[in-house]
């Protein structure tokens, strides 16, 4: 059996970056840049009003109140020029831009309101609510390094620089492909012998929790033909092929059925069909396809299709996109006993309190329990040769939560 640890490297070693592209920034959310970032502008762009008011001159407020008249009214958008003359005031607006000859703008608030004369009730300092030019970034300054994780901020920040497209570690794209002759779609009748296929929009949204994408979901039935059908029909649009079900050990295993020798391993691919020391999820399967693209095979089982998507495809996604691969790992004390199997690695869902520090181990360690994984908020990791923990031992768990 080869060791959790084992597969990590192999998923991993098969899921590579793809060269840098130029996305739009709408699109670049979440991703890691490529390149550095350097400001094409200065920020503000103009000195502005930092406060809705009367921008005038310090020299002509000697004394309050004084009556000044308004010249000018400029709101927020005003492109033309202006010039304040001695004497008088422009009423302004916040973000508009301060008339040559302001020195200072005063709040509204602090005046009578008025047009075309308005009062001024107290002293303005020099330089008073004017946002200077350049006083946020300088024009040339770089903002944001490569391998900067795009954030909302990230995301502003370059736009108020006018820069609408990034160079970004792009997302890795992901057909998603649920194999089962009994699966058919929510929404329509169930005949006898049926289920609702529930792992093409799970691992489809863990795709994209994970800053991948979908580029297809299929679902397809334990027919090889058919499966190798639907692989050619999305030829070239994926980088990486997620299969779940039909890699276990039975009859119909329409994955395995694909690539096993006697069905014809198909000229420049190979897959390779492995049993994984962990619970759930002990067959597992990983290769290439002739036309380059990556295949992870998960089992059918939802818990376990999961929680291998976790372990396996998660990080080495997310570290082809130059991401932390991990969810952040802590140690719990563990509320009450449990018992492992010997020999293989658990991951049991759980329940963890933060506030606390506490574990629970949430319903049952079988892989088809999918209403505990749906509330649970965390992973127990146990070590493969563990086979009991008494509660107040620590235990390992991976935060789901972030
Ligand atoms: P398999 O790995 O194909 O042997 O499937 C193991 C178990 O998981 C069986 O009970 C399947 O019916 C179930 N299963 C497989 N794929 C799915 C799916 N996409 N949605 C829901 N259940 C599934
Ligand atoms: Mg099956």
């Amino acid at each position: 059996m080869r060791s959790v640890e084992e597969h990590q490297r192999v998923v991993a070693g098969l899921i590579t970056a793809r060269p840098a592209a130029l996305v739009p920034v709408s699109a670049a959310e979440g991703l890691v840049l490529a390149a550095d970032v350097v400001a094409p502008l200065s920020l503000p762009v103009f000195d502005n009003s930092a406060m809705d008011g009367y921008a005038l001159r310090v020299a002509d407020v000697t004394q309050t109140p004084v009556t000044l008249p308004v010249a000018e009214d400029i709101p927020a958008g005003r492109t033309d020029r202006l010039t304040l003359e001695p004497g008088t005031a422009h009423r302004i607006m916040t973000g508009a831009p301060v008339p040559a000859g302001a020195d200072a703008v005063v709040p509204v608030e602090a005046t009578d309101a008025g047009i075309p004369v308005v009062e001024i009730r107290s002293a303005p300092k020099p330089g008073q609510h004017i946002r200077k030019a350049g006083e946020d970034v300088a024009a040339g300054t770089t903002v944001l390094r490569a391998a900067h994780h795009i954030s909302p901020a990230a995301l502003g920040l370059v736009a108020a620089l006018g820069i609408d497209r990034l160079a970004v570690a792009p997302r890795q794209r992901v057909l998603v492909i649920s194999t089962g002759s009994e699966l058919v779609p929510p929404g329509t009748p169930l005949q006898p012998g049926q289920i609702y296929e529930s792992n093409a929009v799970m691992l489809a949204a863990a795709v994209r929790e994970a800053g991948a994408e979908v580029a297809g979901m299929a679902t397809c039935s334990d027919d090889v033909a058919q499966f190798r059908a639907l692989l050619d029909d999305y030829a070239g649009q994926a980088d990486v092929v997620l299969t779940s079900g039909g890699v276990s050990a039975g009859a119909y295993e329409v994955v395995k059925d694909a690539f096993g020798s006697d069905s014809g391993r198909r000229p420049g691919g190979a897959v390779e069909f492995v049993k994984v020391a962990m619970q759930p999820g002990m067959p597992q399967g990983a290769g290439r396809l002739p036309d380059g693209r990556s295949i992870v095979t998960l089992p059918g089982n939802p818990v376990s299709a999961l929680v291998s998507f976790e372990v396996f495809l998660r990080p080495a996604l997310r570290a082809a996109m130059g991401l932390p691969p991990h969810r952040p790992r802590r140690t719990a004390v563990l509320a009450e006993a449990l018992t492992s199997p010997g020999g293989k690695r658990q991951f049991r869902r759980g329940v963890y309190d933060s506030a606390a520090g506490t574990v629970t181990s949430y319903g049952p360690p079988a892989s088809h329990h999918l209403r505990w994984l749906a509330s649970a908020n965390c992973l127990l990791d146990i070590d493969a040769d563990v086979t009991a923990l008494a509660a107040g031992e620590p235990v390992g768990i991976w935060d789901l939560n972030t």
